[in-house]
This record gives structure tokens, C-alpha cells and sequence, in this order.
């Protein structure tokens, strides 16, 4: 579902060029669970952007299913992204004076669509990460691995064959940080693509392939995982 191909990106601030990534090239079939991991600075952050059609490369190719990125527009990158992909942030990213439920239902307004079933949807989500007693509460009256579930029950709603998330359980305790793991590798059975960016060695550990990143390349790749190889052969 992504291919990379020689993807480098280079940022521009003043007179400084940072290279941060130099030289990316990989693939990731659809319903892998890979994590990216790598020092502080290696670039992670920079692949994400690029792979979730926040941001484009300087040079290379970027293929996701199938559709070049490098050549679409503002408005086609925007589309991919509630379209295909649901993100989830270390800060949780939650609206504080929306409850639970307005938060979750954000993506769908981008789409329109009736308020009932916006509404339904949301809840929904929330009860399929266990917050089906919460709908009603604001992010200051959630704990953070609640807020975190939020956060992913927002990235599941729209629906999104592709779950990239960055530093998930960065702010997390090790019992929340359990929770969302938990909740990665099930919509991984669901079929669901997942990618996990983590600096933590133990939080890469949950995921079925390992990508290192150093220095804007990556190093190691502890290859497509057996489970989705095992799908390939049969
Ligand atoms: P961390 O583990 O600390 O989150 P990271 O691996 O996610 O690090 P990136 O955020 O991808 O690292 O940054 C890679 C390099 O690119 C860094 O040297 C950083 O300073 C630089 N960089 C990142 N974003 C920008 C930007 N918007 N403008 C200029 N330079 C940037
Ligand atoms: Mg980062």
C-alpha cells in the first residue's frame, strides 16, 4: 500500500538546510503493523508527515496505493488524507472545550453528512475504545491514557485503511500506554495498516516489523512481518 522510493526531504529555514531525510526507500503492505524507530532528530517525525500527506518530499517518489503524492495538489493531498488515513499524536491534539463525542466527530464534519448519524458514528467509536461512559466529558475530565483513547477512537471514525501514529504513548503511563497498544494490535486484526513511530524500544516491540531510522536513512528493517507473508503465499 506505500512505496517509497530514494525519498529525501530537505527543510529550508533562512540560510540552513537541514537534510532530514536522505535517502528513503521502503514498502509496506497493506495490514502490516511496522514501527519506525530511531534517536531523537533521526527523522521519524519528517516520514510521518510525508506518509500521512502532511508534508511532500523534495525529491523521490511516494506511491500510496497505488497513486502518486509527489504530483497531487493541495486540495487531492487533503482529500487522501480523510479519505485513507487516521492520525494519532503524542499531545493528543483534543479540542478542550469540545466534549468527547464533538471531538470524535470532527473528521466526519469535514465530509458533511446527516448530524444524527455524525453523532452515532461518534459514539460508536468511543464505546469500541471503551469510552462509552464518557461521551460527554471534556479532555480536562479525562485521564491522559482516556484522552489518548479518544484521540484514536477520532482517527477510527472516518474509517481509514491507514493508522499512522507518532509517539503515541510518549505521555503516557506504562498501564495507558498497555491500552492503546492494545487497542493498535486489535485494529491491526481488523485489517487495519498501522504504523507506530516510538524512540521506546518495548512500545516498537508490539509491533510485527521493525524499521530503524538514523540520520535521515533507514538502517535496519527487520523485513515484512510473517503473519502478512504467510497471507502472501497461501
Ligand atoms: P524526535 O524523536 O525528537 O521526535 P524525529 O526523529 O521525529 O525526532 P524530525 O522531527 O523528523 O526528527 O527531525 C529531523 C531533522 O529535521 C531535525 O534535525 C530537525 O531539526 C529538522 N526539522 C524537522 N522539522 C523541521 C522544519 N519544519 N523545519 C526545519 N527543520 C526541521
Ligand atoms: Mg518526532
Amino acid at each position: 500500500v506505500i512505496e517509497l522510493t530514494d525519498v529525501r526531504k530537505t527543510y529550508r529555514s533562512g540560510l540552513f538546510e537541514v537534510a532530514a531525510l536522505r535517502g528513503v526507500s521502503l514498502s509496506i503492505q497493506e495490514g502490516e503493523y511496522v514501527a519506525i524507530t530511531g534517536p531523537s532528530g533521526s527523522g521519524k517525525s519528517t516520514l510521518m508527515h510525508i506518509l500521512g500527506c502532511l508534508d511532500v518530499p523534495t525529491s523521490g517518489l511516494y506511491r500510496l496505493a497505488g497513486d502518486d503524492v509527489g504530483g497531487m495538489s493541495e486540495d487531492q493531498l487533503a482529500e487522501v488524507r480523510n479519505r485513507r488515513i487516521g492520525f494519532v499524536f503524542q499531545q493528543f491534539n483534543l479540542l478542550p472545550s469540545m466534549t468527547a463525542w464533538r471531538n470524535v466527530e470532527l473528521p466526519l464534519c469535514y465530509a458533511g453528512g446527516p448530524r444524527a448519524e455524525r453523532r452515532q458514528r461518534a459514539v460508536d467509536a468511543l464505546a469500541d475504545v471503551g469510552l462509552a461512559d464518557r461521551v460527554e466529558h471534556r479532555p480536562a475530565e479525562l485521564s491522559g491514557g482516556q484522552q489518548q483513547r479518544v484521540a484514536v477512537a477520532r482517527a477510527l471514525v472516518t474509517n481509514p485503511s491507514l493508522i499512522l501514529a507518532d509517539e503515541p504513548t510518549g505521555n503516557l503511563d506504562s498501564a495507558s500506554t498497555e491500552d492503546v497498544l492494545g487497542l493498535f494490535r486489535r485494529l491491526h486484526d481488523l485489517g487495519r495498516t498501522i504504523v507506530l513511530i516510538t524512540h521506546e524500544a518495548e512500545v516498537a516491540a508490539a509491533a510485527d516489523r521493525v524499521l530503524q531510522v538514523r540520520d535521515g536513512v533507514v538502517t535496519a528493517d527487520s523485513g515484512p512481518s510473517a503473519r502478512v507473508s504467510r497471507t502472501v503465499r497461501t
